[in-house]
């Protein structure tokens, strides 16, 4: 998590360099194209520095009163100069500032609230909202998921309580969520009943405090081959396991779609093996039961040994029932 937000805090850096240098650049041009321009800055920047020395040397008693206003008046009689050049040469004045994409912080990500202190800027508090969803690898449509936008009356009316129930119960199970409790739960139902939404919601109201990873175990198989044909440097087989494996917090939806090949199902041992010993929550959701999922493996060790420690890890399974298709 640390090393995610300092990945975070260089991408801000890095950004604001390049907005820097850009402003920099664009500067050049400009006084380039209007030589008074420059000579302009520059008095009113000498001006600056003259009158803060002398503002310190004023408290200290070292000046008159007198000559500090003298500066002042030059200062406004320059600024007023600079307006006019700038209208006479239709200059937009906001140009002169750097582009920042936020101009509360200056793309800082921080605000100060007062001459000590600073909070963080709600542009930098949307960002690592952002990059953490990004991170936990939602697919678009449930990207925006929330418990507070569930619409349970897309639900068909005899199943609408028990969804409530449902999304109620996970809402709390996240609230109380810890890294390695060891907590988990299975979720199943049809098509269409709003598990994978459900998951969206988890990743959405988790993954500011913890790491999340939400995975479709057969894309995760796809992008396990993927890697064989990838060059030295790049993402690993082993980098791909080793985050699922690692990750606080594994959601695995539509469990049972894949084809149950060895190689699936070694591969899904291993990873619910690993963070069933390390305590690490993992919740699943599938459109067969934990019931169906022993019985179709019950001629594979690993799959039996699937089902099994998913009944171990998962202490609550419940059954979401109905079918959206709407606008969820
Ligand atoms: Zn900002």
């Amino acid at each position: 998590m640390r090393d995610e937000l300092s990945h975070i805090r260089n991408y801000e850096a890095d950004r604001r360099q390049q907005i820097l240098m850009e402003h920099e650049k664009y500067m050049e041009s400009l006084y380039a194209r209007f030589p008074q321009l420059k000579k302009l800055d520059e008095q009113i920047n000498g001006l600056k520095k003259s009158i803060i020395s002398m503002t310190l040397a004023r408290l200290q008693g070292r000046v008159s009163g007198q000559e500090l206003t003298g500066l002042e008046q030059r200062m406004d009689q320059l600024r007023r100069e600079k307006a006019d050049l700038l209208k006479q040469f239709n200059i937009d004045p906001d140009s002169l500032q750097p582009r920042w994409n936020c101009r509360a912080c200056s793309d800082t990500g921080w605000v100060y609230i007062d001459d000590e202190h600073a909070v963080p800027c709600q542009c930098s508090i949307e960002e690592r909202r952002r990059l953490h969803q990004q991170a936990a690898g939602l697919p678009a449509r449930i990207a925006d998921a929330s418990f507070d936008k569930v619409n349970y009356n897309l639900y068909q009316p005899q199943y609408r309580e028990q969804a409530r129930r449902i999304f109620e119960y996970v809402k709390q199970f996240c609230q109380e969520l810890k890294p390695c409790s060891g907590q988990g739960l299975f979720i199943h139902g049809p098509t269409g009943s709003g598990k994978s939404y459900l998951l969206g919601c988890i990743a959405n109201s988790l993954s500011q405090r913890m790491t999340v990873k939400y995975v479709v175990y057969a894309d995760f198989l796809d992008s396990l081959r993927a890697t064989y044909s990838l060059r030295d440097g790049e993402v690993t087989e082993q980098d791909l396991i080793d985050e699922v494996r690692n990750v606080d917090l594994l959601l695995l939806d539509d469990l049972g779609v894949e084809k149950p090949t060895e190689f699936a199902l070694k591969n899904l041992a291993q990873i619910i093996d690993y963070r069933y010993r390390y305590c690490l929550p993992l919740v699943v959701t599938s459109n067969f039961t934990l019931e169906e999922l022993i019985r179709r493996s019950q001629n594979d060790l690993y799959g039996e040994r699937i089902a099994w420690r998913l009944s171990e890890c998962c202490s609550k399974i419940m059954e979401l029932k109905g079918n959206l298709r709407l606008n969820l």
